[in-house]
């Protein structure tokens, strides 16, 4: 596949270039876990809305622009390229909660939530993970119980990442424990506002307390959320799953494939890439980052419009997680950045975005995070130059007052459809 082929797509990326030129926001996203935070990506978000940049592959029936894939990862590509900031509070909204609703919702659900995510309205939260029920997702115990119009659900989940900012979770429960491990379970769109939920932040080694614990305690959700149906949750999660492996993972993987480009650009212009080990480094990076923007392209050519992909995501997935391309590439970059004025300083290793700029599971990895960042002095980035850096330790009470602000906030929510 050709991404410059066609007069077409060409034009679409000049636009998307100058658009992005012209919009990207200036100030740094919030280093914070206040209410500011939700504050910036909205504004992100509803700027890109405006300008017609949202759901580039979704049906105009929900706001967003019905075109092609293709189009979508040159879009992906161009956002990295601009320094764009990512999805934030909005990454699993994207990523996963909307293509599980474009696959798998009732018309209802769709016309009700997805142009609401397009519209940086309502961002949204993953509730999958349990503290017994990790990478073996089939023994999560958070009950539902279906009573009369309602599913009353109880339980604690973990890792939720910014269930603080969230108006919806995409919540999976075990409604029938007779029914076997993968049986008896529901996906529901639960309202992250209803009484008896209780968000606590887990403070990171990095300072960010951005995934939570969340404990529900006989909270009423209305049947209508439930998609696919009572007793179809598992087949819907790995619809949720499959697309954030897949297509909902796009941007993480092209942000890598252009942060190598960019390090090997650096390396050129300070010489550094004429040191044989340097090269070779550079060039095992290069080649992971080629093999991982093929797979998107290939990915991206095999997907049907309004499907969510197979298991073949899994597959990718890995090839990210164990390619050098993937992986930290402190040693590439500790090489290539060795430039004169920076030798005595630890390069800090980017985030996919290379400054924290995409993604909901990488917040806050930017180039000034990290342990050791807010040391009181200048820190400098992989390119040697200095970046400001924020002290990054917020105390657990802090983090849960910022919660509660953050909830408190006017006009949220809303209980389940209208
Ligand atoms: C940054 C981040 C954000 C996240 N955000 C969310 C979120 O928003 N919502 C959500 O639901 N979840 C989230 N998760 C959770 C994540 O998706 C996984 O479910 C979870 O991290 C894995 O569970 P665990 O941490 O309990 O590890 P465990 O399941 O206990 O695994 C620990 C180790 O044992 C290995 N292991 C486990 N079982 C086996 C086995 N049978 N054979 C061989 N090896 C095995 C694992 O590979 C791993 O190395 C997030 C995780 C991270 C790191």
């Amino acid at each position: 596949m050709d991404m410059e082929q066609g007069a077409e797509l060409t034009e679409f990326r000049e636009e998307a270039r100058t658009w992005l030129q012209e919009s990207v926001p200036r100030q740094a996203r919030p280093r914070t876990s206040g209410p500011e935070l939700r504050a910036f990506d909205e504004h992100w978000q509803r700027l890109q809305y405006d300008g017609g940049w949202a759901g580039i592959a979704w049906d105009r029936a929900y706001g967003g622009r019905g075109l092609s894939l293709l189009q979508q990862i040159i879009w992906y590509e161009e956002l990295v390229r601009a320094g764009a900031p990512g999805a934030g509070v909005f990454g699993v909204a994207f990523a996963h909660a909307g293509p599980t609703l474009i696959a798998r919702g009732s018309e209802r659900q769709q016309q009700y939530y997805l142009p609401r995510i397009l519209r940086g309205e309502t961002p949204w939260s993953q509730g999958f993970s349990e503290p017994e029920a990790g990478s073996d997702l089939a023994a999560l115990r958070c009950r539902g119980v279906v009573d009369g119009d309602d599913l009353v659900v109880t339980g604690a989940k973990i890792w939720t990442t910014y269930a603080e900012h969230s108006d919806y979770g995409e919540l999976l429960v075990r409604t029938d424990p007779a029914a076997g491990r993968h049986g008896g379970m529901t996906w529901v769109i639960m309202d992250m506002h209803l009484p008896g939920i209780d968000i606590r932040p887990i403070m990171s080694m990095d300072g960010w307390p951005h995934n939570c614990e969340v404990f529900y305690d006989d909270v009423r959700v209305p049947l209508a959320n439930v998609v696919g149906g009572v007793g179809d949750g598992w087949a819907v999660a790995m619809s949720t799953l499959a697309a954030e492996r897949g297509p909902g993972f796009l941007d993480v993987r092209l942000a890598r494939v252009v942060f190598v480009d960019e390090l090997v650009q650096h390396a050129r212009d300070t010489g550094k890439l004429a040191d044989e080990a340097v090269y070779a480094e550079l060039a095992e990076l290069r080649a992971a980052a080629a093999a991982l923007r093929s797979m998107a392209y290939y990915q991206v050519s095999a997907t049907v419009p309004g499907q969510v992909p197979g298991p073949e995501t899994t597959a990718v997935r890995t090839f990210f997680s164990r390619s050098r391309a993937g992986r930290s590439t402190s040693s590439a970059i500790s090489s290539a950045s060795a430039c004169s004025g920076c030798r005595d300083e630890p390069a800090a290793v980017p985030g996919p975005g290379g400054d924290g700029r995409r993604g909901a599971y990488v917040p806050g990895r930017g180039a000034a995070a990290g342990p050791g960042a807010g040391a009181g002095r200048p820190r400098r980035d992989w390119r040697g130059h200095l970046a400001p850096v924020r002290r990054a330790r917020l105390a657990r009470a802090g983090a849960e007052r910022a919660v509660r602000r953050a909830r408190r906030r006017p006009g949220r929510g809303g209980h389940g459809l209208p």
